[in-house]
């Protein structure tokens, strides 16, 4: 310790060294051109830091910028010691000098272990033409995504067209079908209520089955144009009381299948547009009584479930349920699975289906032969304009 006070105390001590020119047999050639080397290195090593600083300043997206003065530090250092030689051609600070040294080697090592700390991330960086082309790339994938978005907003429009097209298509032959069909159903009725007495028992039966289709055409044309209805019409989602809502249109149901009876969950709130969640429930409810199996009193329950999406709806019956191959199918315009003896037009699930989705929500179905079925549905965004349906 007390070596090393006297050492630093003495640091600009020359008492018993002699000038570097003077040892050995150095010439004055030879000391001129070392001293003008290491000038000539020590001015060449302090401008490169202030190269490197002028940079490191301008450049605000420098990377790495510790390393820069780091290594500033370290080529400055450098210079100094060359600066220390030529020093000691004239003054022999030898202790100096050694000093300026040790600080050179530990700005050096810190250089190093700095790049080596840094080598893997700078291996990681890309280089300019690196980016230069990644950004042509995504200039590239920018203008498809354009043109892709264009040609769709193109189809989507297209299909909106043809969509609106078809509605009002089926919508006019929906409503001019109407009137002559109410005309043949009224005529048939009078024809088969006046009919003599004596009539033969065919033209009976035939002026009975031209009724019946009659009646069964007008009802396929109210449906068609409920189900267009559905589509166009804008939606007021509120508050409503799904309860009250069930219970309502078990009343209705009981007029004409006046053995069904109702399970309704009470306190069941919901968001969405009531008149079509009275339609949806309705088709739901009235299958549920319709499709029930002979002889068994049919037992409706409709009530809330949890699911993996959240709260769901659930209307189930112990009819005579359906076959689950079939499922696609049931939720199609006019298709239906059971036989004509059982009335129906084969649309009402189509509505249902309509009004769910308009409702952003999901409708799907669980059913066993001679069990029967489980309709569930989910009520979600419902802000849907009828373009979107
Ligand atoms: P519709 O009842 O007028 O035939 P829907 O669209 O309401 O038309 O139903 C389509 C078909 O799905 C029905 O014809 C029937 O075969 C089947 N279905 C619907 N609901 C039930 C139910 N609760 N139980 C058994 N089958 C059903």
């Amino acid at each position: 310790m007390t070596g090393l006070i006297h050492f630093f105390r003495h640091l600009f001590d020359t008492t018993g060294y002699v000038r570097r020119g003077e040892c050995g047999g150095w010439t004055a050639d030879l000391s001129w051109l070392q001293n003008v080397s290491d000038l000539l290195i020590w001015a060449a090593y302090i401008a490169i830091p202030l190269v490197l600083l002028f940079y490191a300043r301008h450049q605000k997206k420098l990377p790495f910028r510790h390393l820069f003065w780091l290594f500033g530090l370290f080529i400055a250092a450098c210079g100094t010691t060359h600066f220390m030689s030529y020093i000691t051609t004239l003054y022999p600070a030898y202790r100096l000098e050694g000093v300026i040294k040790l600080i050179t080697a530990i700005a050096s090592w810190g250089t190093v272990v700095a790049i080596a700390a840094i080598t893997p991330r700078a291996l990681n960086m890309r280089m300019p033409e690196e980016l230069e082309q990644e950004i042509r790339e995504k200039g590239e994938i920018q203008r498809e995504l354009a043109l892709l978005n264009d040609s769709l907003v193109t189809r989507t429009k297209q299909l909106e067209n043809a969509n609106r097209e078809l509605e009002g298509f089926n919508n006019m032959v929906a409503h001019d079908l109407r009137s002559p069909l109410r005309t043949i159903v009224t005529a048939s009725q009078i024809a088969l209520e006046d009919a003599p007495s004596d009539l033969d028992p065919e033209t009976k039966y035939r002026l009975g089955r031209l009724c019946a289709s009659a009646q069964r055409m007008a009802s396929l044309v109210e449906d068609l144009l409920e189900f267009s209805r559905l589509g166009r019409e804008e939606i007021h989602p509120t508050p409503v009381d799904l309860t009250a809502l069930s219970l309502a249109v078990a009343r209705d149901i009981q007029e004409e299948y006046a053995l069904a009876s109702f399970q309704i969950e009470p306190g069941m709130t919901v968001e969405g547009d009531p008149r079509l969640l009275r339609v949806a429930l309705y088709n739901l409810m009235q299958n549920a009584s319709k499709y029930a199996r002979d002889g068994l009193q049919p037992v409706i329950e409709v009530g809330r479930i949890e699911t993996s999406n959240g709260p769901a709806i659930r209307v189930a019956d112990n009819g005579i349920g359906f076959d689950m191959a079939y499922i696609d199918r049931i939720f199609q315009p006019f298709e239906r699975l059971h036989n004509d003896d059982i009335p129906g037009t084969g649309i009402g699930l189509a509505n249902v289906q309509r009004v769910i989705e308009r409702h952003g929500g999901r409708l799907w179905a669980l059913s066993r032969l001679g069990v029967g079925s489980e309709f569930f549905f989910t009520l979600q965004a419902t802000d849907r304009s009828p373009a979107n349906t």
